[in-house]
């Protein structure tokens, strides 16, 4: 038959360019979208619209079987798709149905689809996959007591499953995670449905309703409650804690709705669908605004260490990356500081309203260790790359304290009412958006009917600290020769100096 014979010359021609496209084709390479911090992260050419990830969780010895699917949009011809992975052994691969050659190179898994994708058109990925929670503590899956909780920022999200692994790319992302009998999975988002239960193990799934980083995804399993509340105009709370812990923990859930409630009288609505704490016990050194979902240490909720307006401060934090940084993320590594800047700000505002440190003297010791943290750490707006086998080594005083000093100054510059307009726009123009440094100079000289470009650009990208506007009093001391601490300098690592009423040093300075 006609009709047939010509199928079959173009599956035979098909078949015959396919080979000569793969006869050609350079060996795979580790991509990137040249992040300035993580010149690997993300891939080229393309979009990812969801991810669907589904997790079979067994114990803390053993990797999870997983499978993850993509759906994207190509926004190139594609010969070769890169996605991030690392930490799990790939079983199959498959390109818009088809069967697909994978590899791995550095932190990239490449895929060789059978025929090249087209620019615009429709793409869609299932890679079979372990995900392996074992191994170097450098982000990924965090082992708590009683099972798993994850903290992938900055880039350990392809630690876990493979994706397109920069904030730049945001997705919707469903979860469907099983678990053995006595357990209980929660992830970001909201449940779809109640909890299947097939023979020894029990189905969760979740969904986000607005775009995620893959840096703030979370899968929390283990013993836990899930208890649940009502914040601010009907919002939906969410918490998750160790079982035995609930009742020694419960009044600080309480706490939530009010810490949103406040941060909501100062930049607008509350982003998301839910919010919630998720209080582990492991022992990390940071808590993390995983959307929709704060990861928290247990034993920063032990009594003993933190007083209590620090440990609430730092619940503000967390809460206000919900803004800065979760709805709103950074187009690059380099505009962390209008993530760690704000929540640092709402973070010492809400200590300055208990009456425990101002503001202002928070701010004027920042600013006297500022050109220590410039030197130490980079601009604010251009910090310094983290050393290798350092990679929360970014997470210097220089994009906590010393960013929340630009805002503070800003302040100072145009007055308040100018400065909270300024908030409030930036969280609603980019909600659920990216944004970075040279948007929110736009939008602060939009908002101030001036240019401000001339006034940032050294608070943003300068060695020195600049005088702090309504401070000529304020002084920032010199820094010390290389290898000497310098009085008042901060000890490295340690993020937002927490302080008592007293001015004494809290113990162990965290990164949130
Ligand atoms: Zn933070």
């Amino acid at each position: 038959m006609q009709l047939s014979s010509r199928r079959l010359r173009a599956a035979l021609l098909a078949a015959a360019s396919l080979t000569l496209v793969a006869a050609v084709l350079p060996p795979p390479t580790a991509l990137g979208i040249g992040d300035p911090l993580f010149p690997e992260l993300g891939n080229p050419g393309y979009d990812v619209l969801s991810y669907d990830l589904s997790f079979t969780y067994k114990d803390n010895k053993s990797p999870l079987d997983a499978v993850t699917v993509i759906d994207a949009r190509a926004t190139a011809p594609l010969e070769r798709i890169n996605l991030d992975f690392t930490h799990g052994k790939v079983a199959s691969a498959e390109v818009n149905g088809e069967p697909a050659r994978y590899e791995s190179v550095g932190e990239d898994l490449v895929l060789t689809p059978r025929r090249a994708v087209a620019d615009g058109g429709p793409l869609r990925i299932t890679v079979r996959h372990t995900s392996d929670p074992r191994g170097r503590g450098d982000g990924g899956w965090v082992p708590t007591e009683d099972g798993l909780a994850m903290a992938n920022q900055a880039d350990a999200a392809h630690r876990v499953f493979p994706c397109n692994d920069h904030p730049a790319d945001k997705a919707l992302f469903t979860f469907r995670i099983s678990a053995p009998a006595g357990l209980t999975a929660v992830a970001n988002g909201y449940q779809v449905a109640p909890a299947l239960r097939i023979g020894p193990s029990t189905t969760w799934t979740y969904r986000t309703r607005h775009p995620m980083a893959t840096e703030l995804a979370q899968v929390s399993v283990g013993r836990s409650a899930v208890v649940h509340g009502t914040g601010p105009h009907g919002l939906p709370l969410r918490n998750v804690v160790p079982a035995a812990d609930r009742q020694r923990l419960d009044p600080w859930l309480k706490k939530t709705a009010g810490h949103i409630e406040w941060m909501e009288e100062r930049v607008g609505r509350y982003p998301f669908e839910n919010y919630g704490v998720l209080i582990a016990r492991a022992t990390t050194g940071f808590e993390l605004e995983t959307q929709t979902l704060s990861l928290f240490e247990s034993s920063l909720f032990s009594g003993d260490g933190y007083p209590e307006w620090y440990v609430e401060s730092v619940m503000v934090h967390e809460l206000a990356h919900q803004w800065f940084g979760d709805s709103v993320t950074p187009r690059t590594w380099s505009d962390l500081w209008l993530n760690e800047g704000h929540a640092t700000w709402y973070e010492a505002l809400y200590a300055d309203g208990l009456g425990k440190y101002s503001l202002e003297r928070r701010m004027r010791e920042a600013y006297q260790r500022s050109d220590q943290w410039r030197a130490a750490g980079g601009p604010p707006a251009a910090p310094k790359a983290a050393a290798p086998g350092e990679k929360i080594g970014l997470f210097r005083p220089v994009v906590y304290d010393g960013a929340a000093l630009i805002l503070y100054a800003l302040r100072q510059e145009i007055g308040t009412p100018a400065f909270d307009r300024i908030e409030r726009r930036w969280v609603a123009q980019y909600r659920d958006g990216i944004a970075g440094t040279a948007d929110f100079v736009r939008l602060a000289s939009q908002e101030a009917g001036r240019d401000l470009g001339a006034f940032l650009e050294p608070w943003l990208y300068g060695t020195k600290t600049p005088p702090m506007p309504g401070h000529p009093e304020w002084s920032a001391p010199a820094p010390a020769p290389a290898g000497k601490a310098a009085p008042g300098k901060a000890a490295p690592g340690k993020a937002a100096p927490g302080r008592t009423a007293a001015g004494k040093a809290l113990p162990g300075g965290k990164r949130v």
